[in-house]
């Protein structure tokens, strides 16, 4: 029996890695010392995995920005946009114009496009194909690294994205062609790679497969065993792993233990039924590797229970053919718990439940010498602490409340319906509301200046006491109220200049949610996240925004609108409970916000907002499980919006997602308004919403905030003017793409200007074709 890791976190302690790469962006460190940085990280990786006892150890699984960047470099398919940079520029000064785009020296390149890798919060640049493109060996990452590795005593296990997945991560940039036609002309640099690999020494090689876990068409299947089974014919010795992680092999079972490879990787934390079936028809020579470790939470392993699964393969084909892993690349696990020192942040009785990637590295080793014939004393001693740290988080009454159990027993369908349909809400709301055509608001955000990101340190360090900090956040949002009437918008927002984060904000006032000091984990390049974690029962003890909305709403006769965010994105941007079904902690999650919802309406708020941008990305990567998956998250939504009065307005907000697949579920969530990302695409999302007829209101984004551009009046004329097209002018709202929290106070105050009038000029041409 073996062990290994299928990746290791890269950021390195503090992120080391982060501040580098920043440094190196803005020229304050020269580009040996940002490698040095690099080195160092992978030496601190492999040797903390060594001590540890790991078999297989990887390498090029280190990235200076992603692993998917890497291996398109290394591939040379580097877009032809690329080739000045590539004449002139380092090869990682190319890397970085690839990932990041190239504004400097007369040049102005765009970056390559990026996407969330699977239902991760990771995302990777992803791949551009054409038709006659060539590849060649390009950068020699990984020969280099695995040669690092041994210089300092380790045979490494190269980790490679396989060429499918690699394949079927990229785009086609033109018409015409099936990207798959270029597995043939990829695979030629797999084998130079796999053969300077071989000569220096490898003898195990890691191609990370996900796709194999997910819905394959035909053609795809084929060149799988195709590519597979050349790769076996010219290295019959390489010992091949291929990593399916983040599904189960379904319905590409026998195309995965058919491929002519020596390790099959599985996640049995997301599919531990798999393992059964895969176990039917394991051939006789295939190794399995057993991903019983949670890759990408921060629980600690259930010992026995990974033990049965253990078991239940020795059982079948013996231990030799067996290694033990985390389920996917610990990437997206935080790097060490150990870190986490301060009692009042996390408290060590709820810092017993968790493992980070340091710590699962570990859990690795001890399931190991678990497994083995006769362990001895001192592994049994930790299999007896698991025993009891698994038993205390299954009744601690921090965890558990009987009280939220009781009360999502008895949450009933009717829970989840407005009093009454759209069309006569519609005339109640527009009774008390009173809102012209064209109705123009936000999404909620203001910027968030340098000096309120200040007070918010000064406060939480101290500097600032309780009431002065207060004080200057009241004035910050008197502000906003006062330019928001004089510019003439219809429904204001507060401006959520006391949120640091929209989820961060929530958890923070919500029982059953702890945060961590270090829990860093990458979400893109340079960027790191800290998710809250859910760890037990959600409740509301206090109301949590109704104190902002109800002072801003005094400060005006016109209509403040109520901020909150929805249950599901509290849910999928957190680390999540793995000891209930998501849809139960979501559940929870909604009733706490029902709550506060039902609060801010007898605070006088009637018109409340409650962003939801996460629930596409919350979608399985199956498509058979997408009915299931709808059904409750937008069941949760509508718990939590549903308490209310038939005249009071609930507004949603998504951005930056496709929304064609899944419209009639955004259909049934039945707010009453909907503020949609739509200005990039110049409209051409509203035509999902128009094809489906969507009944609701709708505020379709006039203009982009992701860029310091400020639109023009006419140009969101022109695009109200395509909005009306296809959607009922009365059903129409006027709004930016999503909120203006990072933009600054000059642009946002000329861009909003226009915007309102632009809606009144809307307003003037409708009229006068009515007339
Ligand atoms: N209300 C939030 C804001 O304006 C919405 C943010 C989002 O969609 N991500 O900042
Ligand atoms: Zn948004």
């Amino acid at each position: 029996m073996q062990t290994h890791i299928l990746g290791y976190p890269r950021i390195g302690s503090n992120r080391k890695l982060k501040k580098a790469c920043e440094q190196y962006w803005s020229g304050k460190i020269t580009l040996d010392e940002l490698l040095d940085v690099g080195k160092n990280i992978r030496q601190n990786n492999w040797k903390l995995q060594q001590e540890a006892g790991i078999d297989l150890i990887p390498c090029n699984d280190f990235s200076f920005y992603d692993q998917v960047l890497d291996m398109t470099l290394t591939l040379g398919a580097i877009p032809e946009r690329y080739e000045e940079i590539a004449l002139k520029k380092s090869e990682t000064d190319l890397y970085f114009a690839m990932a990041r785009g190239f504004q400097k020296e007369g040049l102005d390149i765009t970056a390559m496009e990026m996407t969330k890798w699977f239902d991760t919060n990771y995302h990777f640049i992803v791949p551009e194909f054409h038709k006659n493109q060539e590849f060649k060996l390009f950068s020699r990452k990984i020969i280099n690294e695995f040669l690092d590795a041994k210089q300092v005593g380790i045979n490494a296990k190269p980790v490679i994205i396989g060429l499918l997945t690699y394949i079927l991560l990229g785009k086609e940039k033109e018409e015409g062609f099936n990207k798959l036609e270029l597995a043939q002309k990829i695979l030629p640099v797999y084998i130079q790679i796999l053969k300077e690999l071989e000569t220096h020494g490898a003898e195990y090689i890691q191609f990370d497969e996900p796709f194999l876990a997910l819905d394959l068409d035909e053609k795809s299947k084929e060149t799988y065993s195709l590519i597979y089974a050349e790769i076996r014919k010219q290295f019959p010795h390489l010992k091949i792993i291929v990593a399916t992680y983040f599904e189960g092999l379904r319905d590409n079972l026998s195309l995965a233990v058919s491929l002519p490879v020596n390790v099959l990787h599985l996640d049995l934390v997301r599919s531990p039924e798999q393992l059964e079936e895969v176990l039917k028809v394991i051939p006789e020579t295939l190794h399995l590797s057993l991903g019983v470790i949670d890759g990408r939470n921060i629980w600690k392993n259930d010992f026995e229970k990974s033990l049965r699964l253990i078991r239940q393969t020795t059982d079948k084909i013996g231990l030799e053919r067996i290694l033990i892993a985390p389920s996917c690349s610990l990437l997206h696990s935080p790097s060490d718990l150990d870190q986490e020192n301060n009692e009042s942040v996390l408290s060590s009785e709820i810092k017993q439940w968790m493992a980070f990637a340091k710590q699962k590295v570990s859990e690795t080793v001890t399931l190991k010498k678990l497994a083995a014939e006769n362990p001895d004393y001192s592994t049994l001693l930790l299999l007896a602490e698991n025993k009891k740290a698994i038993e205390s988080r299954k009744t601690s009454p921090l965890i558990h409340n009987s009280e939220v159990k009781d009360r999502v027993d008895v949450t009933t369908e009717e829970d989840a319906k407005r009093n009454k349909p759209f069309s006569m809400r519609k005339i109640s709301q527009q009774d008390i509301l009173n809102l012209p055509l064209f109705p123009t608001t936000t999404i909620g955000s203001f910027p968030q200046t340098k000096e309120v990101r200040n007070w918010r340190a000064k406060f939480k360090k101290g500097e600032l006491n309780a009431k002065q900090y207060d004080d200057l956040l009241k004035k910050e949002t008197e502000r906003t109220i006062r330019w928001q009437e004089e510019i003439g918008i219809d429904v204001l927002v507060h401006g959520e200049f006391e949120r640091n984060d929209m989820v961060e904000y929530f958890g923070e006032q919500l029982s059953g949610f702890v945060f961590t000091q270090n829990g860093w984990v990458q979400s893109y390049g340079s960027r790191c996240v800290k998710p809250p974690v859910i760890f037990g029962d959600v409740y509301r003890p206090n109301p949590m925004t109704v104190y902002w909305s109800e002072y801003a709403q005094s400060l005006t006769k016109k209509w403040v609108k109520g901020m909150l965010t929805g249950p599901v994105t509290i849910l999928q941007w957190s680390f999540v409970r793995d000891d209930q079904p998501r849809s139960l902690t979501c559940k929870q999650i909604a009733l706490a916000i029902r709550d506060e919802v039902n609060d801010l309406e007898k605070a006088g708020i009637r018109i409340i907002q409650i962003d939801e941008p996460a629930i596409r990305e919350g979608l399985p990567l199956r498509k058979s499980d997408w009915k299931h998956y709808l059904q409750w998250a937008v069941e949760a939504f509508r718990i939590s919006a549903s308490g209310v009065e038939d005249a009071t307005q609930i507004h949603t907000h998504m951005c930056y997602s496709e929304f064609n697949d899944i419209i009639q579920n955004i259909a049934d969530m039945d707010a009453d308004v909907i503020t949609i990302e739509c200005s990039r695409s110049q409209m051409e999302l509203l035509n999902a919403f128009a094809d489906f007829k969507y009944p609701n209101e709708i505020g379709p984004g006039v203009y982009d905030i992701h860029s310091p551009r400020v639109p023009s009046k006419e140009e969101m004329v022109e695009l109200l003017k395509k909005a009306q097209a296809v959607i009922p002018a009365q059903q129409l709202w006027v709004n930016p793409d999503c909120g203006l929290k990072t933009r600054h106070w000059d642009e946002t105050e000329k861009a909003l200007i226009a915007m309102v009038e632009a809606s009144r000029e809307a307003s003037k041409l409708l009229a006068v074709q009515t007339h």
